[in-house]
């Protein structure tokens, strides 16, 4: 199928030629329909599935459609994601597919002067891209009017509420009319997330183009058994032996990740970068900018801060500490393994945390292979730090102490789901 058939106009096509898409992904195929009929959408989605532009696109359609002599000051579409690094990457997409339109966007996050951000309010915008807290701020300021938003987006909601955005999502919805067009796009869908959807969503049209929780096949998962206080040298020896020059490296706290940065600049002689949320905005889009073209070979990131980076054809995504949560390695390792291009998901694993290995080897559905590497076997007579289930029933080590990342993998599958082909 080609995305001819869809309708779209022209100018859309074009922009779509120039980013060098020729099919539509699966997501593309079921969503883009569906968002141009007007209706209201609940999708099932993964980063990396290609559903920005399963938004973006008919979205952008719609806009034009309906560009009757308003008061052109007023934003007409509202797209809300959880991170300043998304809302960044999904108001860079707007811009490419909407190249060839005279429709004019920007992105809203904190960590920036909003003074900038009140003044291109000022000078007017069709499409906003936002985090909630810096919306509401603008919002507050009464920089911003919402009350001729035709098409509101969800983006990654469920991670919006893994990170406390409910009551600012709330704040936010009482701001819009009620009569437009709302999509919600999410990983997974907990009962939270299907409350919310009912408060908003009319009648929606449902799809689920990925299975939740399901690897890329292109992907070989390996582990390495090491002691935590040899994990920076191993992972050292694993960059220079297999000269991976583009290596995205978790780190399950701010801290480890600073300390990890250091660790490899300084003793192995290895660009490295960190990227999270105690990390300024300008230090952040810099890292990833670095990262992207080269300049740095390794970027260190937190779950949280790495949520939704397109960064495309990495061939090697490690994790230098476990996610407490399991649903998280396989968003880590989504950004390896894309679009059918082999991926490597590599786990450096101590004996604290051979509890995590087997709920991800559960979810997984396999055993991961395990490597031990000469030089770096872990000493037999260390035994491993007691575990114990907190609040959320996660495990929960003693230490270090998990970044916010309270994802709580409740039932999933919000069926009826429409499974893309
Ligand atoms: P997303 O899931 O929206 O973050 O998109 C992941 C990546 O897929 C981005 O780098 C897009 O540029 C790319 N992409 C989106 N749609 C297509 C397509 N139809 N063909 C090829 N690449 C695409």
């Amino acid at each position: 199928m080609s995305f001819k058939e869809f309708g779209l106009t022209e100018k859309i096509l074009e922009a779509i030629e120039d980013a060098g898409y020729t099919t539509p992904t699966p997501i593309q195929k079921e969503a883009i329909p569906i968002v141009l009929s007007g209706s209201d959408l609940l999708a099932g989605s993964q980063t990396g599935s290609g559903k920005t532009a399963g938004f973006t696109l008919p979205l952008l359609q719609n806009l034009m459609k309906n560009r009757i002599a308003k008061n052109r000051s007023f934003p007409r579409a509202l797209i809300l994601t959880p991170t300043r690094e998304l809302a960044a990457q999904v108001e860079e997409s707007v811009k490419t597919y909407g190249k060839h339109l005279p429709l004019r966007s920007a992105a809203f996050f904190g960590g920036v002067n909003i003074n900038p951000q009140i003044n291109k309010l000022r000078s007017g915008l069709d499409i906003v891209v936002a985090t909630p807290g810096r919306l509401l701020d603008l919002s507050n300021q009464k920089a911003i009017d919402l009350s001729q938003i035709e098409i509101l987006v969800l983006d990654e909601a469920d991670r919006m509420l893994d990170m406390g955005f409910i009551h600012d999502i709330r704040k936010i919805l009482k701001l819009l009319p009620s009569k437009k067009q709302s999509l919600l796009f999410s990983a997974t869908f907990s009962s939270e997330i299907k409350k919310l959807a009912e408060t908003f969503l009319h009648a929606p049209q449902m799809i689920q183009a990925t299975k939740n929780n399901e690897a890329a096949p292109t992907i070989s998962h390996i582990m390495h058994p090491v002691d935590t206080k040899n994990k920076a040298n191993l992972l050292s020896h694993l960059i220079t032996f297999h000269k991976w020059n583009q290596v995205l490296v978790f780190t399950r706290t701010k801290h480890g990740a600073n300390k990890l940065t250091a660790s490899l600049s300084t003793k192995g002689g290895i660009q490295a970068a960190a990227i999270h949320g105690n990390k300024s905005q300008t230090a952040r889009t810099k890292a990833l900018a670095d990262f992207k073209n080269g300049t740095i070979q390794v970027l260190v990131a937190t779950d949280i801060a790495a949520r939704g980076l397109d960064i495309e054809n990495l061939p090697c995504v490690v994790n230098f500490d476990l996610p407490q949560v399991p649903a998280d390695y396989i968003h880590r390792i989504g950004r390896t393994g894309r679009a059918g291009q082999k991926g490597n998901a590599i786990s450096l694993v101590s004996i604290d945390e051979n509890e995590l290995l087997k709920d991800i080897e559960r979810l997984l559905k396999e055993p991961i292979k395990k490597i031990t590497i000469e030089g770096f076997e872990p000493d037999p007579t260390i035994s491993p730090k007691p575990i114990s289930r907190g609040a959320s029933g996660h495990r929960q080590n003693k230490s270090p102490k998990p970044q916010k990342t309270s994802f709580t993998p409740k039932k999933r599958g919000f069926r009826p789901f429409k499974k893309a082909k």
